[in-house]
């Protein structure tokens, strides 16, 4: 199969969130499993470093109304997998990524310039996968312009939400550049959408797990695109997100003390969990849990429901707290506020550090992610690939992925609870610790079973390759 992947950002060549790390690990995945796949994104400033690596393929003139500008293709093949760079220094040479007066022509530009490589290169996809707003006036740009045109004429369309609170939404004058005519479906809230474009447009939706695919089309999940993605229902689709099972991997995981797998596991965790309370200056003993946050810190990652009952926990348990984020300056200081008071209970680390993350989601006990909503999430898959048991809200791709402990059959890989309310997050955290201080059996199975779950891009590759077929087949 022939795929155009079509993103605003690709790891590492640019970043602001998990869009960029799906967009770097399923083509790498789609590409190994003998698919010819093509990932097509802008050259901003960040992706400098790699241009002289890169072949300069040749450029074309993007009409934008009633001038032009140029669109210039650079090829790198990275990891196996070939990235095709759209070059515009007046568009993308720009030290931030998002948030300039001018991303409406931006991005058009860029969804014209997708469009036009396929003519320029002969690339002729079966379909383009594309991701969330940045690209989300291709699906009509190529029925309106470009379907008359050969090479275009069976090409689908496969839009992937990933954030559906980041729509690009602009003034309507932004309609000057299409070179098409006006059309209602593009509209919302009298401002021109791109992701709602997507959405009436595109062959397929999916988002990036089954139970989000249901939430979103409920008013509290749908950010006003509910409506919208109702009207699509039958073409609406989940597919799970995995992690990366050569980064994750406390078998080779270079930043641990001392490595494990789900067969051997006790000697190796306790090692971590040593390192992490000397390395925070924390006092807990090797057989109280150790339990962590790791995440950002926004609204979204329930910190308010922590916020509510992690001191009460604190003065009732043996349990010790390791907390890491950023974001939001009111939880960074509730995180300095819990650690200064408790400071040998509490260590929190406000920051991003890739080394520190996996040290302390290997040497956890328990790993919290309360979250308000959550597309899929990757904190809980992680802690769950590294031994480290989750206490999970049930939402999003939280629902789907951890279930929850059944005290009768032993079942299950982690604890959670239903509603948004501190009562029944205690609730949980304190039936993770109980088990845990408790029934060490009961704990290791469920260790055990944490990590044998199968949350790989290998997996995932494959449900993409299902959903391609499925739109090829017309479905
Ligand atoms: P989101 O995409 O909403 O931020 P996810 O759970 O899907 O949340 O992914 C977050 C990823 O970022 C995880 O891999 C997590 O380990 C990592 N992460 C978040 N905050 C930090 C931090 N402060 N330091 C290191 N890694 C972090």
């Amino acid at each position: 199969m022939k795929i155009l992947f079509s993103t605003g950002e690709v790891h590492p060549f640019s970043k602001t969130g998990g869009l960029a790390d799906v967009s770097a690990a399923l083509p790498k995945a789609i590409s190994k499993l003998g698919h010819d796949i093509k990932v097509i994104t802008p050259l901003y400033s960040s992706c400098n470093k790699w241009l002289s690596d890169m072949k300069h393929l040749g450029g074309v003139d993007i009409q934008l109304g009633n001038f032009t500008q140029r669109a210039d293709f650079y090829l790198l093949n990275y990891e196996g997998t070939d990235h095709v760079f759209v070059r515009n220094d007046h568009y993308f040479n720009r030290g931030t990524y998002y948030g300039h007066h001018d991303d409406a022509e931006r991005y058009v530009f860029f969804n014209k310039a997708v469009l036009e490589f396929v003519k320029f290169h002969k690339f002729i996809p079966d379909i383009i996968h594309i991701n969330d707003w940045q690209s989300g006036l291709i699906p009509y740009f190529l029925d309106e312009s470009y379907r008359k045109i050969k090479e275009y004429k069976n090409i689908k369309t496969l839009l992937s939400i990933h954030n559906l609170e980041y729509q690009g939404s602009f003034d309507q004058s932004v309609d000057r550049l299409f070179n098409t005519k006006f059309n209602y479906t593009y509209i919302h809230f009298d401002r021109v959408n791109f992701l709602k474009t997507a959405i009436m447009r595109a062959n397929a939706i999916n988002t990036v797990s089954p139970n989000y695919r249901n939430e979103i089309l409920t008013r509290f999940f749908g950010f006003t695109l509910d409506g919208a993605l109702k009207s699509r229902e039958d073409k609406l689709f989940g597919i799970l997100n995995g992690i990366d099972y050569e980064v994750n991997d406390p078998e080779t995981d270079k930043y641990l003390e001392r490595n494990y797998n789900h067969r051997h596991f006790i000697m190796g965790k306790r090692a971590n969990k040593k390192l992490v309370l000397e390395k925070l200056g924390l006092d807990g003993l090797l057989e109280a849990p150790l339990v962590s946050f790791i995440g950002r810190l926004a609204r979204q990652k329930g910190i308010d429901l922590m916020k509510a009952t992690l001191e009460e926990v604190i003065a009732s348990s043996n349990a010790t707290f390791v907390l890491i984020g950023t974001g939001d300056p009111e939880y960074e200081d509730y995180f300095r506020y819990l650690s200064n008071k408790y400071s040998k209970k509490v260590a929190a680390y406000i920051g991003f550090n890739d080394e520190i993350a996996h040290q302390v989601y290997a040497g956890s006990d328990i790993f919290m992610m309360p979250s308000l909503f959550e597309p899929c999430g990757l904190g809980q898959l992680i802690a769950m690939r590294y031994g480290t048991i989750p206490v999970v809200r049930e939402t999003g791709g939280l629902k789907d992925t951890v279930e929850p402990f059944n005290k009768f059959t032993g079942e299950g890989v982690g604890f959670s609870f239903a509603n948004y309310n501190a009562h029944e997050f205690k609730d949980a955290l304190e039936r993770a610790i109980e088990l845990h201080n408790n029934n060490l059996v009961a704990w290791r199975v469920l260790i055990q079973r944490a990590m044998r779950q199968d949350h790989s891009l290998h997996r995932m590759a494959e449900e993409y390759l299902n959903l391609y077929d499925k739109i090829l087949k017309g479905a």
